[in-house]
């Protein structure tokens, strides 16, 4: 009777963490623009996490409050449970919940202006991730430090860190983070006054938009705004920003808002609309106190300076400027700067290296369907005909050709047609198992299967032929039908140069295409 107590109890607790963990997770994993949704669910959890005792994800809970309230523009809270959660993870050695906390509070020092800081933790967020962590979540990190890094006065180190999220966003197909990165890189060019690029990446920007659906929040507006600015469209300013401050556009972040009144505010003033200008300007003043914006506040400052002298009232412009001046100098403290530089170059040793594995991971696989592509088939299957010979074992190969797919260019549209791309590459990557799926260019996809013998393969490929046959097409081609065919041979022995095996599979597939299409030839 006891014994059944003593382990059913824990069995039921063990249960109830499992869940919890899994609802904690999925908080974590919200994008952004949800964050308004995270609140209520995350005091919930921590409630739960409580009565179990389980401490760890109740900090894990504390710290998605934190980043709601730094995000509501309650920056002095968020900043205050950031630090706690930091505290108990650095004691607990609870890395991943660490690397979290530190990115969150790198968040609460960039808000109020404190850049050396911001720098410091944002490295640190990176440094704490293990090796695999998924690529969206090593994405947000690095854009993290990239806006750090920016802030701080390197804006070359920024905009590496920012390429390299943007391919790991793009990686994990995760349209928000994308949209961020290239704001983030749009803003910047905008910096530079460089109205060529910034346009080039706000275009990329839309086109994710349009693809994806995804919206664009305020900050987002509000470089689309400023990139409009540069080139004198002040009505199309006013038009990006108004729905921002009547709240049809989120503002995920605290100082957004205050951001696009100060952009306002410019515009107009650039315009001649001092009085318009003026009324932006105070809004964004009044924003800046309440919220803690010590970063912006200052910006308002240098912005009314500029104002006072568009209107003539030069003795109030030079006071303002002093102002700004006195409240952008204490931003900085060198102190902390020369720490953030130290730590800086300890992390890009490791960086390096990382990011060394990355590149040449992206260099064998093709951009539009993630797959392997022909330099990797080029490296990797002689090597796997050696084992075959070195094991006295078969392998196979196959050739798969989409049939008329012009047609489904010209039909439809060349974006269909790479969508019809990208869902034969996940039904390859099923048919490939532990072998080999790669686009080897165009609509020719090549599988290769170590160990399996002819019978096999051609089972295997007649199997993925009628799969991708009755794959549901309907919602994106219509009634335009998807098949393929597929030329297949195989060696039993290893002894054959790749070339001479892709010259065999590829007369079977003309074959196959000669006699009809929407066929498996093999032999
Ligand atoms: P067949 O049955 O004889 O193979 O006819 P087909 O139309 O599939 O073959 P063809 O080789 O004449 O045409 C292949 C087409 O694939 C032409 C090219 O425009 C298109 N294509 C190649 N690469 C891409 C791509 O990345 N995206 C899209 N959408 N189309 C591509
Ligand atoms: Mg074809
Ligand atoms: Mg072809």
């Amino acid at each position: 009777m006891t014994t059944e107590t003593a382990t059913c109890i824990p069995t039921e607790r063990h249960l109830e963490l499992g869940a919890l963990e899994a609802a904690v997770a999925e908080l974590e994993s919200r994008p952004m623009s949800q964050f308004r949704t995270v609140r209520s669910p995350a005091a919930d959890l921590r409630r739960r996490a409580d009565e179990l005792g389980a401490e760890e994800l109740s900090q894990r809970t504390v710290l998605l409050l934190a980043g709601v309230l730094l995000r509501e523009g309650r920056t002095g809270e968020g900043g205050q449970l950031a630090h706690q959660v930091r505290a108990w993870a650095e004691s607990n050695n609870a890395s991943f919940l660490l690397a979290r906390a530190h990115r969150t509070l790198s968040l609460f020092f960039h808000q109020v202006g404190d850049f050396s800081d911001a720098l410091t933790h944002a490295l640190q967020s990176v440094a704490l991730l293990d090796e695999d962590v998924p690529p969206g979540i090593r994405a947000r990190h690095l854009l993290t430090l990239s806006v750090a890094l920016e802030d701080s006065g390197s804006p070359m180190d920024g905009e590496r860190r920012a390429r390299e999220a943007l391919m790991l966003a793009a990686d994990a197909r995760d349209h928000e983070t994308m949209i961020l990165v290239l704001n983030n890189l749009a803003y910047s060019a905008y910096q530079l006054r460089d109205a060529s690029s910034a346009r080039a990446l706000v275009e990329q920007m839309r086109e994710i938009q349009a693809r994806t659906g995804q919206r664009f929040s305020a900050n987002e507006c509000d470089t689309l705004a400023r990139v409009e600015m540069l080139g004198g469209r002040y009505a199309e300013v006013e038009e990006l920003l108004i729905p921002v401050l009547d709240e049809r556009v989120v503002a995920n972040e605290g100082d957004a808002v205050a951001e696009c009144l100060l952009t306002l505010a410019e515009a107009r003033r650039r315009d001649g609309r001092y009085g318009a200008a003026q009324e932006a300007l105070d809004a964004a003043g009044r924003l800046c106190s309440d919220r803690e914006l010590a970063a912006i506040g200052a910006r308002v400052r240098e912005e009314q300076a500029a104002l006072f002298a568009a209107t003539g009232r030069f003795a109030e412009a030079y006071e303002e400027h002093r102002a700004f001046s006195a409240a952008s100098a204490a931003l900085y403290s060198v102190q902390r700067e020369a720490r953030a530089r130290a730590l800086q170059a300890v992390f890009e040793a490791n960086e390096a290296r990382r990011a060394s594995e990355h590149f040449r991971e992206m260099a064998h696989r093709d951009a539009l369907t993630g797959l392997h592509n022909r330099r990797y088939a080029n490296e990797r299957v002689p090597d796997l005909l050696a084992e075959a010979t070195s094991c006295r074992r078969a392998l196979s190969l196959a050739i798969i050709d989409l049939d008329h797919f012009k047609r489904i260019n010209d039909t439809l549209s060349h974006a269909t047609g790479d969508t019809v791309l990208q869902n034969v590459a996940e039904l390859l990557v099923e048919a490939a198992g532990p072998g080999i799926a790669a686009r080897m260019g165009g609509e020719e996809f090549l599988l290769v299967f170590p160990g399996v013998d002819a019978e096999e393969a051609s089972l295997r490929c007649e199997r993925l032929r009628l799969r991708i046959r009755a794959h549901g097409w309907e919602p994106i081609t219509g009634p335009l039908h998807v098949t393929t065919s597929i030329g297949v041979t195989t060696t039993t022995d290893g002894r054959i140069t790749f070339s001479a095996l892709l010259s065999q599979a590829d007369q079977n597939l003309y074959a196959a295409k000669r006699s009809g299409r929407d066929r498996v030839v093999a032999g």
